[in-house]
């Protein structure tokens, strides 16, 4: 039957997933208001044991978010005043926001206009610039932005080099894989978010932290409660508040468990719009190997006639979004902030082109339909 449109269309659709699920999140809470253990309590060990075992690596940390998973690497890492981090500057402002939190310096590099992640080229000006500034270049923090790894096989050797470790940001990324590895398994650490409208969301704030890294993950362990030693009543640190609470175990429990399945509905709803629409737009660009999560699907189109594309697609019922309007260095907060030595103007660019199309994991084919012929008129007026 073909869609109707009349009710507005959700951008992501958090309602059929719950119906899907039944009474199954309900009787993961309930578990849990019976034991009464809700911090720390035992679906936080099982959520990170069977984290870790998703993504292939040998430990995974809970957290409060997604933000706070970021921060706690950056913690551990002992980074300070002086220090310089390399992140994007067409990101959530999260990415950034922890290096300046620790009072060190982010630099902001440029996009790559086909994947919109992390521009090598410009990763190298950034080190540059960070030395010539005076500064110590000590990480990178690459965003697999929209649901895509970044290029960690062209970042590796740059870190290397200079001595930086690289901190995945796969708050997108949950779920996507590079070659057989999966988002998580990349550089030191990775720190993804739970944030409800992620691929994988829990009902509330959530993160966690990825690693192979024995020692690094012990000290993110004791940041996590107050920087605590063996003795509780001896903090051998300063740490953070920033456990996951076991709620939301108990709820990510439950929708990990039909994740597979809603990664490769992702994969088949992103398939159809790409091949609907490559001749009306630019639309997402996928390197060879990689598999993305599809946290957004993200078409570029004119700058001049985004506005009106988005008004009539709104007219039609059809939400429309733009990640993100305003790159890093152009926001009040994080203008002072340096940029690569030769400027972002692929970032500046792609903030005035992007806009991102309804994508989750429940949209029929018909609502799809409906959308993507609404879109193609929308380009085409
Ligand atoms: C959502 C997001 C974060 C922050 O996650 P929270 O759980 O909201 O703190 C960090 N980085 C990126 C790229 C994000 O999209």
């Amino acid at each position: 039957m073909e869609h109707q449109p009349s009710s507005v269309i959700p951008f992501i659709d958090l309602a059929a997933q719950q119906s899907r699920l039944g009474t199954r999140i309900q009787d993961a809470m309930a578990r849990v208001l019976a034991h009464g253990q809700y911090i720390l309590g035992p679906e936080i060990a099982e959520f990170e044991t069977q984290l870790a075992a998703f993504c292939g690596v040998k430990h995974a940390l809970s957290c409060a978010s997604g933000t706070d998973a970021l921060a706690l690497v950056l913690a551990a890492k002992a980074v300070r005043p002086g220090d310089a981090v390399m992140c994007p500057a067409f990101t959530f402002c999260a990415t950034a926001e922890v290096v300046a939190w620790l009072g060190a310096t982010p630099i902001f590099v440029d996009s790559d206009p086909q994947t919109f992640n992390m521009d090598t080229n410009s990763l190298k000006a950034a080190v540059a610039t960070a030395r010539k500034q005076g500064m110590r270049p000590v990480g990178i923090i690459p965003v697999d932005l929209f649901g895509l790894t970044a290029d960690y096989d062209a970042i590796a050797p740059i870190a290397a080099e200079n001595n930086m470790f690289v901190l995945s940001d796969a708050a997108q990324s949950f779920g996507a894989s590079w070659n057989g590895k999966r988002a998580g398994s990349f550089g030191l650490a990775t720190a993804t978010s739970f944030f409800p409208a992620k691929p994988l969301g829990c009902y509330g704030d959530g993160g966690a932290v990825m690693t192979d890294d024995c020692d690094l993950f012990a000290v993110m362990k004791s940041l996590r409660v107050h920087g605590q030693g063996s003795n509780k009543y001896d903090n051998v640190r300063i740490g953070m508040a920033a456990r996951m609470d076991t709620l939301q175990a108990a709820i990510l429990l439950e929708k990990l468990a039909i994740f597979g399945e809603e990664v490769e509905a992702r994969q088949r709803v992103a398939t159809r719009y790409s091949e609907a629409l490559k001749d009306f737009a630019q639309v997402p660009y996928v390197p060879q190997g990689a598999q993305s999560v599809w946290a957004q699907y993200t078409l570029k189109v004119d700058a001049e006639k985004r506005t009106q594309v988005m008004e009539r697609l709104k007219s039609k019922g059809i939400p429309t979004m733009v990640y993100y309007p305003i790159p890093l260095n152009k926001q009040t907060a994080y203008k002072h902030y340096p940029t690569a030595g030769n400027g972002i103007p692929v970032a500046e660019r792609l903030a005035r082109e992007v806009m991102s199309l309804p994508m989750h994991p429940y949209l029929t084919d018909d609502v799809q339909d409906y959308i993507i012929a609404e879109v193609r008129a929308a380009l085409a007026a």
